[in-house]
């Protein structure tokens, strides 16, 4: 079955063709990036309307990079929520409009489905059941997998994801947008320990996070070295270092966490966080040392892009799912209310 993705859900459009027999065939992406940097984040209307210009010649573009005659494809499918409304509803009308022209099924997808599948893009894809960190933008979860539709949420963020600390603590320190990268190059560059800040809910059972805290103690340690003004380069990379492994160490805590509880031998993470090479580090180190397994998407496929949602589409599709002629889009949408798909 040869599938056509679309991603719209934020700031990126992103288009898939996928083939369930012979895997990912083509894919293209277009980052309203630039767009946004002037207001320090994402404007809802400029992103719908930019979908609205770009998403048409990026479709023609995926088909003719694939050599795949314009429509010919099995299905269409594409972001349903959560995500920006407007920008959704962009999506869902193209792909919706092109599966009733084609004459074939359309499918809403859910864009978090779309992540935590992300790794199966992989030449080594895990296999299920798995336990996955997702972190991204606007979420964090510890998710216990049991098969494509099967999650039960182990825990997830109190305030904010793992992604909007990065940003917020990145903007806070003056870093250019988007601010995740820039912090995270910047960590690299200073020195662990100099600044230790707290592991948030480490000392708590369970695997809920809580992040906004963080931001605060970072405001404050920026302050206290502040001279006139302004804070030494060394300081502040020295600064974001110590913010960059209070994270990661909270995660790996929790990631530790939920392969006792589960039993699982495989790790997933995936969302635009999971590109942070220390992460990576940090977690194939504590998967090793408890005999497991740890799989992320490469570096393109972490954050929003139209693969993942063609591959979670296809795999719904092949188990027979439709969305009828109706165009829906959910802002909200609990990834643990998805129907289950079994093989
Ligand atoms: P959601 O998927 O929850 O709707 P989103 O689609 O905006 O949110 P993604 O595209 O998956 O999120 O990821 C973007 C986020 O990843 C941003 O918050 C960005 O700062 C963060 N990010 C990207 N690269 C890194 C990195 N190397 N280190 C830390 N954070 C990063
Ligand atoms: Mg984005
Ligand atoms: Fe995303």
């Amino acid at each position: 079955m040869r599938v056509l993705g679309i991603e719209t859900s934020c700031d990126e459009t992103g288009v898939a063709l996928y083939d369930s027999e012979r895997g990912l065939l083509a894919h293209t992406l277009f980052s309203q990036v630039a767009m946004h940097a002037e207001f320090g984040g994402v404007v809802p209307e400029l992103a719908s309307r930019d979908h609205v210009r770009k998403l048409v010649p990026l479709i023609r573009k995926v088909f003719d990079m694939a050599e795949v005659p314009f429509g010919e494809v099995d299905g269409v499918v594409y972001t349903a929520g959560p995500g920006l409304i407007g920008a959704l509803m962009v999506g869902a009308s193209v792909a919706r409009s092109l599966a009733w022209t084609w004459d074939v099924p359309a499918l809403g997808v859910h864009h978090m489905e779309g992540h935590l599948l992300a790794p199966m893009l992989e030449d080594r894809p895990p296999r299920f059941p798995f336990v996955a960190l997702l972190v991204s933008g606007g979420h964090t979860m510890l998710v216990d997998v049991q098969g494509v539709g099967q999650y039960r949420i182990l825990g997830e963020s109190l305030d904010d994801a793992a992604g909007e600390a990065f940003d917020k603590t990145a903007k806070m320190m003056g870093l250019p947008y988007p601010g995740g990268p820039m912090l995270s190059k910047l960590a690299d560059q200073g020195k662990p320990g100099v600044f230790e800040f707290p592991r948030p809910m480490v000392d708590r059972p369970g695997m809920d996070f809580s992040f906004s805290g963080l931001k605060t103690a970072v405001r404050l340690k920026v302050a206290e070295h502040a001279v006139d003004e302004t804070v030494p380069e060394e300081v502040m990379a020295d600064i974001a270092c110590g913010f960059q492994e209070a994270v990661i160490d909270t995660m790996v805590i929790k990631c530790r966490r939920a392969l006792k509880e589960t039993g699982h031998r495989a790790l997933v993470i995936a969302g635009g966080v999971s590109a942070n090479r220390r992460l990576r580090e940090k977690l194939a180190a504590m998967a090793e040392e408890r005999h497991c397994k740890l799989f992320y998407p490469r570096l393109e496929f972490c954050t929003d892009n139209g693969a993942m949602i063609a591959y979670a589409g296809c795999q719904r599709l092949l188990a027979g799912q439709r969305s009828d002629l109706g165009i829906e889009v959910r802002a909200r949408w609990p990834l643990d209310s998805l129907e289950a798909v079994h093989d």
